[in-house]
């Protein structure tokens, strides 16, 4: 399954990740043709030459000052040493420097030309205003030259614009990864529990489930393999249930035939015995002799019976009719028996018409209305439901009685053979044999009444069976 994750991975890497380094190198490669295209250098060497040109322009106007003032064309402004502490800022600091002799740009816009002399005394300031503002402009264009050579060679645009670009396509990179990495895990996990879990129901263990704990197709698929998981279980259940069954008819089929043909002859003889009888004392005992000996064959005849019918194979007939009908007739049928109960329908409207065999399932709600009605007693109360459930319909019949035992529900659908006066021990057996060869099932479930509850669930007419189907039912018959 890490296979799958991984090839996902890749193809997921490819598809998005392709795009991204293919658009790093074509944005690099024009990074590249445009910064050759750049005029760095020209701005270089047009600053240089504005530099000396300036610097020419400078020492000639200060060359033209010295000479007038050598001259003596020009009066200079001042400064005794005795006044030190009234100086200019700028005097100060040229009588600080020690030089006898400096020029310097003055004036808000730079356009005087000042010499300044010193004397043992004094500080001499001479001042020319300059003719043309050539010089200024051309300090000003020479710095704004210089300013941007420096700027473009302080900034390496290369790595300046590579870098983030490069930052940012690792991150979307790594962030694409951690996506990838995700989904890739969504996907690849669920198909790998899903492998997981078809492994163990190959195995054998049909009571394996995964968790859906999603909305769409995969949540779909696992639902699907839930569903598929619980109708084998159920199924295989079934087949066993059968499958012991059919060792208990075959069982039941050979004492039925075995204690029948003892029975009538011992019946037949002990009649006759007491008939033979000359009247008088011993006479009367015969006949109430034979009479207890006669009820006890008639009893066990009863039960031969009842394994007959465990061990009968009538043909099954698939019919489609009204439940809601058959549960009516059964309880009105009951009601004469056990008057002494109350009946409630509480009845499925417009439910559809079952697909079953009609004698087998009149057979299994007498069984359970006459359980239902033995355990109510006298004052109790019997409920008859119908309803539809996920497709299926539910008969349901609760009772107001004790309820059953832990014990008693767990072998409540196993043949066993009972010597109490009412019920052999075999009904609820049977009723769930017939509800299985009806493509249905019997289950017990929490009563309504505070007493016990059995559902029978049948497939309703014309859809495809979620239950035992046709065939299966084909299939039990023919292993019992
Ligand atoms: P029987 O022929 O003895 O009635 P069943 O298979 O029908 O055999 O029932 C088996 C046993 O299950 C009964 O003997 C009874 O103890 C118990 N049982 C069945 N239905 C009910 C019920 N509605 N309430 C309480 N106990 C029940």
């Amino acid at each position: 399954m890490k296979q799958l994750r991984n090839r996902l991975l890749l193809a997921f890497l490819l598809a998005a990740l392709g795009p991204l380094v293919v658009s790093l190198w074509v944005t690099s490669a024009l990074l590249e043709r445009s910064l050759s295209l750049n005029s760095t250098r020209e701005m270089d060497s047009l600053s240089k030459a504005l530099r000396a040109t300036g610097r020419e322009l400078y020492q000639q106007a200060c060359e033209n000052l010295r000479s007038a003032v050598e001259t003596g064309r020009l009066r200079p402004e001042r400064f005794a040493l005795s006044a030190r502490t009234t100086w200019p800022p700028e005097v100060a600091a040229f009588h600080e420097s020690g030089r006898n002799e400096g020029f310097a740009l003055a004036g808000p816009k730079g356009d005087r030309l000042e010499m300044l002399v010193r004397r043992d005394t004094e500080v001499l300031r001479y001042t020319r205003q300059m003719k043309s503002s050539q010089l200024p402009r051309l300090a000003e264009m020479y710095t704004s030259a210089w300013d941007r050579v420096e700027e473009s060679r302080t900034r390496d645009l290369r790595s300046g614009f590579l870098y983030p670009l490069l930052l940012i396509g690792a991150a979307g990179g790594v962030l694409t990864i951690v996506v990838l990495v995700f989904f890739a895990h969504r996907i690849s996990k669920p198909v790998h529990q899903l492998t997981q879990a078809l492994e163990r129901l190959a195995a054998g263990d049909l009571s394996v489930r995964v968790a859906p704990r999603r909305k769409d197709e995969i949540g779909a698929a696992l639902e699907a393999f839930n569903r598929m998981a619980e109708q084998l279980e159920q199924s295989r259940e079934r087949l066993i249930l059968l499958t012991r069954l059919s060792s208990w008819q075959a069982l039941g089929r050979k004492m039925a035939h075995e204690v029948k043909n003892s029975l009538t002859p011992i019946r037949l003889t002990v009649e006759e015995m007491a008939a033979r009888q000359p009247a008088g004392v011993d006479r009367q005992f015969f006949e109430q002799a034979a009479a207890i000996i006669v009820d006890e064959v008639n009893r066990l005849e009863k039960r031969v019976r009842a394994f007959s019918d465990l061990a009968a194979e009538p043909p099954v007939h698939f019919t489609d009719f009204d439940i809601n009908e058959v549960m009516e007739e059964r309880i009105a049928f009951l009601r004469s028996a056990h008057p002494e109960v109350l009946y409630n329908l509480r009845l499925a409207p417009r439910a559809p018409l079952v697909r079953a065999d009609e004698d087998l399932v009149r057979g299994v709600l007498t069984n359970l209305l006459e359980n239902a009605a033995e355990a109510a007693g006298a004052g109790g109360v019997v409920l008859g439901i119908t309803a539809i459930h996920d497709g299926a319909l539910r008969i349901e019949v609760h009772d107001s009685g004790p309820g059953l035992s832990l014990h008693a529900r767990e072998t409540l659908f196993e043949p066993t053979i009972s010597f109490k006066k009412t019920g052999m021990g075999l009904g609820l057996s049977i009723a769930r044999k017939s509800a299985l060869l009806s493509g249905g099932d019997i289950e017990c479930i929490p009563g309504e009444l505070g007493g016990a509850a059995f559902r029978l669930t049948l497939r309703p007419a014309a859809t495809s069976s979620v239950h035992l189907s046709e065939t299966e039912t084909e299939w039990a018959q023919s292993e019992s």
